[in-house]
């Protein structure tokens, strides 16, 4: 094996990322070393690669250079002297949330919100690169049947799955609005879909976008760019006039919050899984908390095992709608995933909605804009880590 990899790094406290060579990962004696085999892009990746607020406080510009991604397929190739039950061989997905078992709430079950838990590429070196290192309890073994390219979306498959099911998984025959269409958004209306929901709505900007949300399930897609409809009417004229049982926020934008309450039914649950770019986003307390009794979940109550479970089976069981289309995936290798990412300060042109020009992309945005499959996840919104 080579001493060397390449990696998508970030590398400055400004919009960009580099393609750059690195020392291949060290691997600790709880940890394993991953050959990758895949990767998708997440909105979380987005939000670094502009380095928005959310990134500069998140992250900070001392823990740069730190090496991007989080989704990620591959074959386990070194394992740790204190490695027991990864084998090298094993074909892995990552689960994003590296816990502490030393924090109180790992303790006491929750091991995706302590105060050490880190996430892959955000609190340490993640992923688009030709090898990364997690620790063993991270890893999600796969079925030998998943391709890559569905592997790697386990975890933000896991996410939708979590943020449909809530911690009740109380969702059947109840009318859910799904806020966002990137590639969680759409994994969740598949999600709802399966779970038998029995109204489906959707809000995004992208025709592209919406169309595959309708081949995942989805009943009724809304633009929340276009006001050729009252969004918060509509729901509520297909709710008996009461709105929906639940409303998942999947883009964190101030928006899809203000309108997601104004959707909510009093007393549904609101569960919350979109980043907001630009924290707080402030909501009317009084009339939309207070006197409408909500239920809230955040983002973060995504369940370590749980979650990945589910997505599993959800997989495997080939019951979900749609799959990601192969114009739109990229060779798990990072230099064909990122051909000549631009250097920070650059800014790719931007192409109308429904311009899906199959070329490699020249940037890491522009990929992301024009990934829109479930497997290639778009830049608008904030899916979840
Ligand atoms: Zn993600």
């Amino acid at each position: 094996m080579a001493d060397k990899m390449k990696a998508v790094v970030k590398t400055r406290p400004e919009l960009g990322g580099e393609l750059l060579e690195r020392p291949l990962p060290k691997i600790a004696p709880d940890q394993v070393l991953v050959k990758v085999r895949a990767t998708s892009i997440c909105g979380t990746d987005v939000h670094i690669y502009k380095w928005d607020a959310w990134a500069a406080n998140r992250i900070g510009e001392k823990r740069l250079p730190q090496i991007m991604g989080h989704e990620v397929a591959g074959e386990v190739v070194e394992v740790g002297g204190h490695v027991k039950r990864v084998k090298v061989g094993d074909y892995i997905s990552a689960e994003t949330h590296i816990y502490d078992p030393g924090d109180l709430t790992a303790l006491l079950g929750q091991l995706h919100i302590g105060d050490h838990m880190k996430i892959l590429g955000v609190d340490c070196d993640g992923a688009f690169a030709e090898y990364f290192a997690v620790p063993e309890s991270v890893c999600w073994i796969n079925d030998a049947s998943i391709p890559p390219e569905l592997a790697t979306i386990q975890e933000p498959l896991g996410n939708a799955v979590y943020t449909v099911l809530g911690e009740d998984f109380d969702v059947a025959g109840k009318t859910v609005v799904i806020l966002g269409d990137g590639p969680a958004a759409l994994l969740a209306a598949g999600v709802a879909r399966v779970c038998g929901m029995a109204k489906i709505f959707i809000v995004g900007k992208y025709e592209f976008n919406l169309k595959i949300a309708q081949t995942m399930g989805a009943d009724f897609p809304l633009y929340a760019n276009k006001d050729d409809v009252d969004r918060v009417a509509f729901v509520k004229d297909h709710t008996y006039g009461a709105g929906a049982d639940i409303v998942l926020d999947m883009a964190g934008s101030p928006q899809a919050l203000t309108e997601g309450f104004k959707m909510l039914r009093r007393g549904g649950r609101f569960s919350a899984s979109g980043i907001a770019a630009d924290s707080p986003t402030l909501i009317d307390y009084n009339r939309r908390l207070l006197r409408r009794g909500p239920q809230g979940r955040s983002r973060d109550g995504v369940r370590r095992g749980e979650r990945e479970h589910a997505a599993d089976r959800v997989q495997q069981r080939h019951r979900l709608q749609g799959r990601p289309d192969p114009r739109h995936q990229r060779p798990a290798h990072v230099r064909h995933l990122v051909p000549g990412a631009q250097p920070a300060g650059h800014r790719p042109p931007r192409h109308p909605p429904g311009d899906h020009p199959h070329v490699q992309p020249r940037g890491l945005r522009e990929g992301l804009r024009r990934h829109a499959g479930p497997s290639a996840p778009v830049g608008q919104g904030g899916p979840v880590p």
